[in-house]
C-alpha cells in the first residue's frame, strides 16, 4: 500500500490567546493575615516543586516557566525526583525562605492536602500544576488553584484525528466493510487520565460518525514501549490482516506498536510497504521522527510552553496579592479552581 506522512486538515485547532504576564505590580500591595509580601521594588520569589526534572514534557514547562519569569522574578525550583517524601522536605524549606508563590507540580496529587495545610498556614498562594489534586483540596485554600489539562481532551484530539485519517484515506479500511478494526493500548488500568484517553478517543472518533470495532482485549502496557511492542506483536500474530487502526493512551507504547509493525514488514516507511495507522499522545521525539519518517501516523501534543506562560502569568499575579487570573485571558472551567490548557494534534511539521 502507498503510504506517505499524511497531511491531515485539522479541525479547529483551539488555542488561547496567551495574555502578556500580569506582572505589574501593585503599589498598594494588600495581604491578610500573615502573607508573605515583598517589598515595593523587589522581585518577587517563586517557589517551583517539580515532582521530577528527568520527565520530557514538564522540561518544556520547566524552560517556559523560566523564560516567561525572565527578569520578573527570581526562582527557587526543586527537582522532586519523583519522591513524595523529598518533595514535602524541599517544601518545607521553601516555605521557610518565605517564598511570595508556591508552584506545585505534585510527585503524588493525592498528598496535595499536606501541601495545602502548609501553604495556607503560611498564607503563599500556591499554584498546582499538572498532576491534579481533588478539586476539593484545591478548593478548601481561598489561595490555591490548578493549572492542568483536561484528561478526556487527548483522547477526543485523537477521535478527531482518526476522523480525518480516515477521511483523507478511506483504503485504511482494509476489508472495506466501512468500520474500523482497532486496537487499543491503554497505559494504567486505574490511572484516570489512562481511562480518559481510552474512552473519549473511541467515542469522539463514533461520534464523528466513524463505526468502530475493537479488535482483541485492551491492551494494557503501563505505558511502556518494550511492553506495548510485545503485546503488538502477539496481537499482530493472532489477527494479522484484521487490524486497521492502533490507538495507544501515549507515544512509548505507540512506538512499541511501531516496532512490532516494522518487523513483520508494516510501517518501514518504504513507499511500497503495508501500513496502519498508529496514533498516541505526548508528541516525544521518538514519536515526532517516527511521524517525519511515516511509520507514524500522529500524535496529540501537550502544549507546554503554553502551560509554562500560563504559570508565570499567574504566578505572578499571585505574587503581587493580585487575584490569580487578573488581566490575563484564562478562565476558570466548571470546578472555579482550574484553568485548562487545551491540547493539539501533531501530524508532522
Ligand atoms: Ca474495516
Amino acid at each position: 500500500m502507498k503510504k506517505k506522512v499524511l497531511s491531515i486538515l485539522l479541525a479547529s485547532v483551539m488555542m488561547f490567546g496567551l495574555a502578556a504576564c500580569g506582572g505589574e505590580k501593585t503599589d498598594d500591595k494588600q495581604t491578610d493575615g500573615d502573607a508573605q509580601v515583598t517589598a515595593d521594588g523587589e522581585m518577587p520569589t517563586v517557589g517551583v516543586l517539580i515532582y521530577k526534572y528527568d520527565d520530557t514534557y514538564i522540561s518544556t514547562v520547566r524552560n517556559a516557566l523560566e523564560t516567561a519569569l525572565n527578569g520578573k522574578a527570581e526562582i527557587v525550583m526543586q527537582d522532586g525526583k519523583n519522591d513524595q517524601a523529598t518533595q514535602n522536605d524541599q517544601l518545607d524549606v521553601m516555605i521557610s525562605k518565605g517564598v511570595d508563590v508556591l508552584c506545585v507540580n505534585m510527585v503524588d496529587a493525592k498528598a496535595a492536602s499536606g501541601v495545602v495545610e502548609k501553604a495556607s498556614a503560611a498564607g503563599i498562594p500556591t499554584i498546582f500544576f499538572n498532576r491534579e489534586p481533588d478539586a476539593e483540596v484545591v478548593k478548601s485554600f481561598d489561595k490555591a488553584c490548578f493549572i492542568g489539562t483536561n484528561a478526556a481532551d487527548a483522547g477526543k484530539m485523537q477521535g478527531d484525528i482518526i476522523k480525518d485519517l480516515l477521511d483523507a484515506h478511506p483504503e485504511y479500511d482494509l476489508n472495506g466493510d466501512g468500520k474500523i478494526q482497532y486496537v487499543m493500548f491503554q497505559g494504567e488500568p486505574d490511572n484516570p487520565e489512562a481511562i480518559a484517553r481510552t474512552k473519549y478517543s473511541v467515542e469522539q472518533a463514533v461520534a464523528n460518525g466513524l463505526e468502530m470495532e475493537q479488535v482483541g482485549k485492551t491492551q494494557v502496557c503501563n505505558w511502556d514501549t518494550e511492553t506495548a511492542q510485545k503485546a503488538m506483536e502477539a496481537m499482530l500474530a493472532a489477527n494479522e490482516g484484521k487490524i486497521e487502526l492502533v490507538i495507544a493512551n501515549n507515544d512509548g507504547m505507540a512506538i512499541g506498536c511501531v516496532a512490532a509493525l516494522s518487523n513483520i514488514g508494516y510501517n518501514t516507511g518504504a513507499e511500497d510497504a503495508k501500513f496502519i495507522p498508529v496514533i498516541g499522545v505526548d508528541a516525544t521525539d521518538a514519536a515526532k521522527d517516527a511521524i517525519q519518517n511515516g511509520t507514524m501516523s500522529a500524535t496529540v501534543i501537550q502544549d507546554g510552553e503554553a502551560m509554562g506562560k500560563a504559570i508565570a502569568a499567574v504566578a505572578m499575579n499571585a505574587a503581587s496579592g493580585a487575584d490569580f487570573l487578573e488581566g490575563t485571558e484564562y478562565t476558570f472551567d466548571e470546578t472555579g479552581v482550574a484553568v485548562r490548557i487545551p491540547y493539539a494534534p501533531y501530524v508532522g511539521e
